[in-house]
């Protein structure tokens, strides 16, 4: 296998912000919501957590759901699904081990506007924004086999090629 096809809907995501008092402002603060998910082993219990800033960068985890892993399933028992993005994060270094050179991401459908690079850097947990950008700068990540720009916004019927 050298290459895989992902299909994509890009729904839009309101930013949600959280009034909480930071520990390290040691004031009231406005919490945005990066759109990051960070998830976390803890003997037989994985947590989903969002990863919210204040507006000096200070980071809070917003535990979204705790899931209980067996033998062979994992099973959800949290509380509360947050958004409804059918994406799953791309495992890049876990795809290259595999023999993946490319991967074609398809863009069933696109609402409200997103930007290449943080759609990625949003999906691609190997991969740092500033990686993306340099890659897409290079040409090694392409829209419609094209050289884009980093800022370029995506469009419903798009195809996103990364070369690992
Ligand atoms: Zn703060």
């Amino acid at each position: 296998m050298s290459n895989i096809t992902l299909h994509w809907k890009l729904s839009h995501i309101p930013e949600q912000a959280v009034k909480k008092h930071c520990k390290m402002c040691g004031k009231l603060s406005i919490f945005t919501d990066t759109n990051v998910r960070r998830h976390n082993a803890n003997g037989k219990s994985i947590y989903r957590f969002a990863i919210y800033k204040c507006e000096k960068n200070h980071t809070w985890n917003k535990k979204l759901a705790i899931y209980k892993t067996f033998s062979e399933h994992v099973a959800e028992i949290g509380e509360q699904n947050d958004e409804s993005s059918i994406m799953s994060n791309i495992p890049i270094t876990s795809l290259a081990e595999l023999g993946v050179k490319v991967i074609h991401i398809v863009l069933d459908d696109v609402a409200g506007k997103h930007r290449i690079d943080k759609v990625l850097a949003n999906q691609i947990e190997d991969w740092s924004r500033s990686q993306i950008v340099e890659k897409i700068e290079k040409g090694t990540i392409l829209l419609n086999e094209q050289v884009i720009k980093p800022s370029s916004r995506l469009s419903k019927g798009e195809r996103i090629s990364i070369f690992i």
